[in-house]
């Protein structure tokens, strides 16, 4: 059923079911949005807690379909992923990301997220070095984010792989930590540079009494390993206090800025504290 053309669309599978269907139809959707450029990057500041200046942007993929309207990241990257697109799709982003920031003022970075899906694919290294050339962009600018997830399957090359990009430059950050299949042992393996709370221990801090244990416990790890640890979906002046008590070295949410566009991360970094 992998066949493609456009005899295909219209044939009958008394086995996919509607979910499946759908996710079919989204994704032959998604190839011809990726073909006519209509994938896009917002941007969200994210915030230095010593002197309060945005000290890089994280970039956020958008899709608005034609008749669906704006389509969550989570549900089209895990589309992509499971298709393949993510390769090609992740080469486009994470180009223009580049020449974006190349944009911006000297002092700010751009984090880029990385499907694990890329890793696996063995193109990383090579399309990282690629869009920074392309681009202009120095390598100290340029951040990737990775997942727990990134690391489970073939560890060995995966860290040889972010090892190679670490080497020339490029600062590498573990996503959503706390979530995934989370092993402490990473960190012994690979000296991640930066470290991202998950947002659901942001938002447990007003419920929670572990999930603000659980934040200290990672800021305590993130001391003694030299990383910074930055925390994310910060929404409340509440949460924002607590996480700086704790100390996180950097914040970012709703709080601060909702993803902008990359001329509005450029006006405001050229305006902001520490410009
Ligand atoms: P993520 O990497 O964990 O990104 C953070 C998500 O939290 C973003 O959702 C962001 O808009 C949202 N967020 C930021 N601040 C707040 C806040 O204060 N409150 C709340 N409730 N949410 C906040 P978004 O943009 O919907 O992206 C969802 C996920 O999709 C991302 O999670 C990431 O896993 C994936 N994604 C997005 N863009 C890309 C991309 O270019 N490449 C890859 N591989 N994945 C991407
Ligand atoms: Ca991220
Ligand atoms: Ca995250
Ligand atoms: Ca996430």
């Amino acid at each position: 059923a992998k066949s493609s053309g456009r005899g295909a669309i219209c044939f009958y599978h008394p086995s996919l079911d509607e979910a499946a269907r759908d996710r079919r139809a989204l994704e032959l959707d998604l190839r011809a949005a990726m073909e006519r450029g209509e994938i896009t990057l917002m941007y969200q500041p994210v915030l230095r807690v010593d002197t309060g200046a945005m000290a890089s942007a994280e970039a956020l993929a958008r899709w608005t379909h034609p008749t669906r309207g704006p389509i969550r990241p989570d549900l089209f990257i895990a589309i992509a992923e499971e298709s393949g697109l993510i390769v090609p799709l992740g080469r486009m982003l994470l180009r223009q990301a580049c020449v974006d920031a190349a944009s911006w003022p000297d002092h700010l970075a751009v984090a880029v997220n990385l499907s694990p899906v890329q890793f696996h694919a063995g193109d990383v290294y090579d399309t990282v070095i690629a869009a920074l050339a392309d681009s202009g962009l120095p390598p100290h600018r340029l951040k990737l984010e990775v997942t727990e997830n990134v690391v489970m399957h073939d560890v060995e090359r995966t860290f040889v792989e972010l090892e190679r990009l670490r080497a020339a430059g490029i600062k590498i950050l573990m996503d959503d930590f706390g979530t995934g299949y989370s092993s402490l042992s990473y960190f012994e393996r690979f000296p991640f540079d930066k470290v991202k709370i998950d947002q659901s221990f942001v938002r447990g801090l007003d419920t929670s009494r572990a999930a603000g244990a659980i934040i200290k416990a990672i800021v305590g790890l993130g001391e003694a390993l030299g990383m910074a640890i930055v925390a994310e979906g910060v929404e409340t002046c509440a949460q924002r206090d607590a996480l700086v008590l704790a100390g996180c070295t950097h914040l970012q949410g709703y709080l601060f800025s909702r993803p902008v566009s990359s001329a509005t991360i450029a006006a405001l970094g050229a305006a902001g504290p520490g410009a």
